[in-house]
């Protein structure tokens, strides 16, 4: 059996199914969303190799044909140039307003798809089939979908809910282990933000999800959607609190930023070293104790992540610099920097009231210390 969390957005409440092996059952969860036997998938190379036959045959189980466009893997296909391929194809596949997009891939696939069908044809639906943990657990669910420009990431796009989501615990177990914990960052930072039971679980359970224990993954990937969907429920379009979920994305996405969004860092490793940073800089300041900061990187060290600067490779740049990408950043409000802090673990909050001087200050110690 598999595990359901209902997202109940009252313009469009969807099912996230959460188990292993879902991929070959897809064509039953798909089917009462269509109008014709027939869906048009986008997937990246990597992900199609792997397992897109599996989804094939899935949907082929329940009379459902597939044709699908496969894109190079990585956080460059998240552009322009992609997107208007995209969309092209979905035309070129004859997709009508009825149709169903099926969005087969981690979350550079999500944004980007789940942007297409939002545009084409002003709006078609689509559903979300995340097969990396980072997907799973954060961004197949909530409806933020988009691309980067040279300004920098996620600066364009729209929110778009997807109609059902399948989350196929067995699949990560094709991922790249880097690609792995590079997820893990996000599911700490759901204990780290409001669940300071989560993050004791996850210091007890860490390592064997890392390991590949089944029934770890499927209550991993539960909680931290469980948590997701309640906070867009509450808030789905980010006028409050769904931007706790920003922990560790202002610093996150400015050394992102800095490493030219490259294999250097990836986004799930800059959100693991944002949130150390988001601590460090709340116990300066004197909103926790330095026992809390300490406890995350333990946690972090323990599952063999990235932690601090010093675990980027090559050169980075100074701290006045990386403030500066800050600035690009969506979370910037009338110029005015907004971070995630918190008073505990498991306790963020959103403020405005960070003086440049402390975010500097804790920037060039980190630097020091490469
Ligand atoms: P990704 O999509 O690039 O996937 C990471 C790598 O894993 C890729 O090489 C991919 O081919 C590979 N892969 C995926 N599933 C696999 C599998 N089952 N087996 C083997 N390889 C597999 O990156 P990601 O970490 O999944 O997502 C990062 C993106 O998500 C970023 O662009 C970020 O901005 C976005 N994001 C969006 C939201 C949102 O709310 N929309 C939230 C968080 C992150």
């Amino acid at each position: 059996m598999n595990e359901r969390v209902h997202v109940a957005l009252p313009g469009g409440a969807y099912d996230v199914e959460i188990g292993p092996g879902l991929l070959a059952k897809s064509g039953s969860f798909v089917a009462p969303l269509l109008h014709r036997p027939r869906v048009v998938v986008i997937s990246d190379e990597n992900v199609a190799a792997l397992h897109l036959e599996t989804l094939r045959a899935g949907l082929a189980s329940e009379g459902i044909s597939m044709e699908a466009l496969c894109l190079p893997p990585g956080e460059g296909t998240k552009c322009w140039a992609e997107l208007t391929r995209c969309v092209e194809w979905l035309l070129d596949q004859q997709v009508e307003r009825g149709d169903v997009v099926v969005a087969f891939g981690g979350g550079v696939i999500g944004d980007l798809v789940g942007f297409a069908a939002s545009v084409l044809r002003r709006g078609v639906r689509f559903v979300q089939i995340p097969t990396s943990l980072l997907a799973q657990v954060d961004s197949s669910v909530g409806g933020k979908t988009g691309i980067n420009t040279h300004h920098g990431k996620n600066l364009v796009g729209a929110f778009h809910q997807p109609s059902l989501v399948l989350a196929d615990t067995a699949v990560l177990g094709t991922l790249e282990p880097r690609d792995f914990l590079a997820g893990y960052g996000e599911v700490v930072k759901y204990g780290l933000l409001g669940d300071a039971a989560f993050f004791d679980w996850l210091e007890q359970k860490g390592p064997a999800l890392a390991d590949g224990n089944g029934a770890v993954r499927v209550e991993a990937v539960r909680r931290s959607v469980q948590m997701k969907a309640d906070i867009v429920v509450r808030d789905e379009t980010e006028q409050g609190e769904r931007a706790l979920l920003n922990l560790g994305h202002t610093f996150g996405h400015a050394l992102e930023a800095a490493t030219g969004y490259s294999n250097r860092l990836l986004h799930g490793e800059g959100v693991a070293i944002g949130c150390a940073m988001a601590f460090e800089l709340s116990s300066r300041i004197g909103l926790c104790s330095q026992e809390a900061p300490s406890r995350v990187r333990a946690h972090l060290r323990t599952m063999g992540m990235k932690v601090d600067l010093a675990d980027i490779e090559g050169d980075l740049p100074d701290a006045d610099a990386l403030l500066g990408l800050m600035g690009q950043d969506k979370k910037v409000v009338e110029g005015q920097l907004r971070f995630i802090l918190a008073r505990d673990i498991g306790e963020a909050f959103v403020t405005g009231d960070v003086s440049k001087t402390d975010v500097l200050a804790v920037l060039k110690d980190a630097l020091a210390q490469r």
